[in-house]
């Protein structure tokens, strides 16, 4: 059992949709007050809408994570209405797939604008409440393409997942001041909207893929999530976990047949 973490603060980014509306949901139930930034106004208004019914706390700030005054405008709309930052969840990416002999200079920006600019600013903006409370958490989502695997179509995305976890060793050095930690967790399949939307079909050979023999949940990552942003994970900083289902381990497709 974590210690609660009722009534503390904290920032998803991407909250509105997929893993980070699954963030969102999981903090809530556990009592903190959610700040959902992402930058369509209806899905994030439906994920405050499902956080609220349920007797927890959330809003939404309007935020394209990529721009440095929309991101400090997020955070002084965190601080508020909600009055400090304790945790901040860089979870916000996109994952458009083009293969390099397609991928323009500005795909590539685009993509290493919202998935790796995105975590150096909003880091950058809640050092102040960090430093304030002396004390603080930070979470990034990465994934195991790019640190660990390697997807056709997603050169882009998995630059900017390995530059994340580069950014997580030196800002885990610079926060450190603060009594502040950053870690990152890295997701395998997991089941969204979007991916449910690929049919059955797919689903089932994914699966198969996994030596869990299923895709992963949003819950799944966000208790990984919650565990580095507890007081129990105060002594870890700097690190990542990957929350797979043993994905990245068989060898071989023959590896995983003999399971
Ligand atoms: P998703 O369902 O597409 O949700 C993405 C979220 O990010 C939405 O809330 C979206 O809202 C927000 N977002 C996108 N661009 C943004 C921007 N410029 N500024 C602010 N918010 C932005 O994606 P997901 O599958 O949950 O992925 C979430 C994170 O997990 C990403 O970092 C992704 O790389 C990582 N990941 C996912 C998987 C997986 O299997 N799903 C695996 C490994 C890693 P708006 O579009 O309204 O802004």
């Amino acid at each position: 059992m974590l210690t609660s973490i009722k009534d503390q603060t904290v920032i998803v980014t991407g909250g509105s949709k997929g893993i980070g509306k699954g963030i969102a949901k999981v903090f809530a139930d556990k009592g903190a007050k959610v700040m959902i930034a992402a930058r369509g106004e209806k899905e994030a208004a439906g994920a405050v809408a499902e956080i609220t019914e349920k007797g927890g706390i959330a809003a939404f700030a309007c935020c394209d994570v990529a721009d440095e005054k929309q991101v400090s405008s997020m955070v002084e709309k965190t601080v508020s209405t909600f009055g400090q930052v304790d945790i901040l969840c860089a979870n916000a990416g996109v994952f458009p797939q083009k293969k390099m002999v397609e991928m323009s200079a500005a795909d590539w920006d685009l993509v290493m604008g919202v998935n790796l600019k995105s975590a150096f600013l909003c880091v950058k903006a809640c050092i102040p409440c960090f430093e304030k409370a002396g004390k603080g958490r930070v979470v990034l989502t990465s994934s195991i393409t790019g640190p660990v695997t390697g997807f056709p179509g997603w050169s882009h995305y998995g630059a900017s997942k390995a530059g994340q976890l580069g950014f997580l060793k030196t800002a885990a050095m610079e926060l450190s001041r603060y009594k502040t930690t950053i870690n990152a967790v890295l997701p395998g399949n997991i089941i969204t909207e979007g991916l449910e939307g690929l049919g059955q079909d797919y689903l089932d050979t994914m699966s198969a893929s996994i030596p869990l023999k299923r895709l992963g949940s949003v819950e799944d990552i966000a208790n990984a999530a919650l565990f580095f942003a507890s007081d129990e994970a105060a002594y870890i900083t700097g690190q990542s976990i990957v929350v797979d289902g043993g994905q990245i381990i068989p060898e071989s497709l023959e590896a995983i047949e003999e399971i």
